[in-house]
């Protein structure tokens, strides 16, 4: 990100700048925690990384491509083949089984049906969760269900993870567990940057970036 901007505009004409002239480079295989208190941009930044919200400023490459360039299809399917999603409410679909939640978006990735399934059967048991392979998601616990959710951004085999507050519904033994989790994916390689309020959480990462109004204040290893 170089001079990454971001403006709302309010109901009466006033423009209030969100993110101001962001420049952040992160490299693959990082494992970036970014911190800063509520309402001082950071959900707005994971939108920007991960290309479901254009900068109104700057110049955003993602994994070497300038978004700019893209148009909303093509930076769809970037997306799609480069970051996996993890929510603070899980987003897992009520309705569906465990087994089509993580194999549902494969669809829209293009993968047909077996490799959809043999994929999210594996990823299921990566998370050691296959047993409730035909639940919903209701009957599975906060923990299991955000296990679920990161199998989900798993299956799409993404080079980068994104996750917005994804412990901010757990307990903080369940929240140990999944940045534990978190840990083990980055050491195999996978580049995390992770939005989280609580210290506990953000020091399984390496570096720390630190936002306030819109702004990075701090960034390096992680203190
Ligand atoms: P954080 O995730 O750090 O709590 P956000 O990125 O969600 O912060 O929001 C940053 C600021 O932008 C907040 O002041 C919020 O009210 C404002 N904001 C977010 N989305 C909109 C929007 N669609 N319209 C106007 N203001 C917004
Ligand atoms: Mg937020």
């Amino acid at each position: 990100m170089d001079g990454i901007c971001k403006n709302y505009v309010l109901a009466d004409g006033t423009v209030v700048p969100i993110l101001k002239s962001v420049d952040l480079v992160v490299d693959p295989g990082e494992f970036v925690a970014i911190m800063g208190p509520s309402g001082s941009g950071k959900s707005t930044l994971m939108n920007v990384l991960g290309t479901l919200d254009r900068p109104g400023g700057g110049t955003y490459l993602l994994d070497g491509e300038d978004t700019n360039l893209y148009n909303d299809t093509e930076l769809a399917n970037l997306r799609n083949n480069t970051i996996g999603f993890v929510f603070q409410g899980f987003n897992l679909l009520p309705r569906r089984t465990i087994i089509d939640n993580i194999a549902l978006p494969l669809f829209y990735g293009g993968e047909k049906y077996k490799e959809r399934i043999w994929r999210a059967e594996h990823y299921l048991g990566q998370m050691g969760l296959s047993k409730y392979r035909d639940y919903l998601p209701i009957q599975l616990s906060g923990g299991q269900q955000q296990r679920i959710a990161i199998a989900r951004a798993l299956a799409g085999e993404p080079k980068l993870l994104l996750a917005d507050e994804p412990t901010g519904n757990l307990d903080s033994t369940t929240s140990d567990e999944i940045m534990k989790l978190f840990s083990d994916l980055n050491a195999e390689g996978i580049t995390i940057v992770l939005v989280t309020h609580e210290q506990d959480v953000a020091r399984y990462a390496k570096r720390l970036v630190h936002v306030k109004d819109g702004e990075i204040i701090y960034d390096g290893p992680m203190y």
